[in-house]
């Protein structure tokens, strides 16, 4: 699959206006994707659509502006279950991230199966959303979180996973993409293993849809989550895939309006899936914004994405080894663009202070990863992360503005 030509590259870069900013007088170079990718004008321009246009709640109003909100809204739905390839536009349940996504699966599918003694497996380099819910609840049964170990190279030891999966498994969660390693876990081999002892997953797949391919009909995960504003959209977005099966036996976690079917003292009964687990007014403008940069990312076709920045990754990598003391924290071979890194002697904090003077954004400290961090011995790194918008010039600034922060900082 071919990438795009430098002048392509301009004109797509020309849509993320933020990319067009001077920080202290110098070419923003935005290396900090993992944390938050930029939106495009058209996200911004969908949302502020809704607000000038049709801005009315959903699913309430039998008025025109209710009716067109609604429909923009379910329409928003379907565009994110053809993008994962679900089965059923009701697998889709909209939350506000995916933190909210996998408390949703941990309070509503799991802690009522919960019993003393059960484990939940997790791997090492999981960010602690896909850790601490699951010890929320199983603080509360008596279960276990356990880890699923790592290598130096920062990937996940796929016989001690199968040897960690027992009786007592209750389910595993696990990083598509790691958003302190960049590592691409083996998520489809993981799911097959834990088919065969009827274990669930959930794939967490929040560093995943902006660089890969999703189809989670083929994946065969009981749940992937992922949150909007990795993927170009807005923040206070998120999306919970569940198979069919689970979503109808779950109860529900929030109550409230919109979540059910009739309500009285004597008992309330609740509405299906995915509407039982969206309590109360939803971000509409958020999603109608998600869904356009969904479409986004569609119409520039994810494999394109995939083959242009597997050429920024390798280029990146060859030019990290003209900085004297840079040392990469993970060294998977399948890996996406997120590169965490110490400079031997320096404080990730002071190199990310600095290199925001040389006009680049990265992100340092323990990336919500502290188990991570503990393994590496390290108590911090700054990391570089890319997208597809970002430019072999950048790669040249940016190992550039590294150089020069560690000259002034040893
Ligand atoms: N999981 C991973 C792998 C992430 O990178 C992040 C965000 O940093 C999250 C979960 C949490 O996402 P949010 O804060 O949008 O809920």
């Amino acid at each position: 699959m071919s990438s795009w030509s430098d002048a392509e590259v301009t004109a797509l870069r020309a849509q993320f206006p933020q990319l067009a900013r001077l920080i202290h007088g110098k070419p923003l170079v935005y290396f900090d994707n993992a944390n938050t990718a930029q939106t495009p004008e058209r996200v911004v321009a969908a949302m502020d659509r809704y607000y000038r246009d049709f801005n009315a709640n959903v699913a309430r109003a039998v008025h025109t502006l209710g009716s067109e909100a609604t429909e923009h809204y379910e329409a928003a739905r379907d565009v994110i279950a053809g993008f994962l390839n679900a089965q059923r536009r009701e697998e889709i349940v909209f939350t506000s991230g995916t933190t909210a996504a996998i408390n949703l699966v941990a309070y509503s599918f799991l802690a009522p199966k919960l019993q003393p003694g059960d484990e939940i497996l997790v791997s090492q380099m999981e960010h602690h959303a896909n850790i601490v819910p699951w010890q929320l609840i199983a603080e509360r049964a008596g279960a276990k979180v356990v880890p699923v170990p790592i290598n130096q190279a920062g990937e996940l030891l796929l016989p001690e996973l199968a040897a960690l999966i027992n009786p007592r498994t209750r389910l595993i969660g696990i990083t598509h993409v790691s958003n302190a390693l960049g590592t691409i876990n083996p998520v489809a081999e993981i799911v097959a293993l834990a088919k065969t002892a009827g274990v669930p997953v959930l794939v967490d797949g929040s560093q995943a849809v902006p660089h890969l391919a999703v189809d989670v009909q083929a994946l065969d995960a009981d749940f992937y989550v992922f949150t909007g504003h990795k993927l170009f959209g807005p923040t206070g977005t998120g999306v919970l895939y569940a198979k069919t099966a689970h979503l109808e036996a779950m109860p529900p976690f929030f109550g409230g309006g919109e979540m059910i079917r009739t309500v009285s003292f004597s008992g309330t009964t609740f509405a299906d899936p995915p509407h039982r687990f969206e309590a109360g007014t939803p971000n509409i403008a958020g999603f109608i914004g998600l869904a356009e940069a969904v479409r986004f990312v569609q119409e520039l076709g994810i494999d394109r994405i995939a083959a242009r920045e597997s050429m920024l990754c390798e280029l990146a990598l060859v030019r990290f080894q003209d900085i004297p003391g840079f040392r990469l924290i993970g060294q998977a071979k399948h890996r996406a663009p997120v590169f965490s890194f110490v400079i031997d002697g320096v404080h990730a904090h002071d190199v990310a202070t600095l290199l925001d003077f040389e006009g680049v954004a990265v992100r340092s400290g323990h990336h919500c990863a502290h188990p991570l961090m503990q393994f590496y011995g390290v108590p911090a790194t700054a990391r570089a992360s890319l997208a597809f918008y970002n430019t072999e010039a950048e790669i040249t600034q940016f190992v550039a503005a590294v150089k020069k922060v560690r000259e002034r900082l040893l």
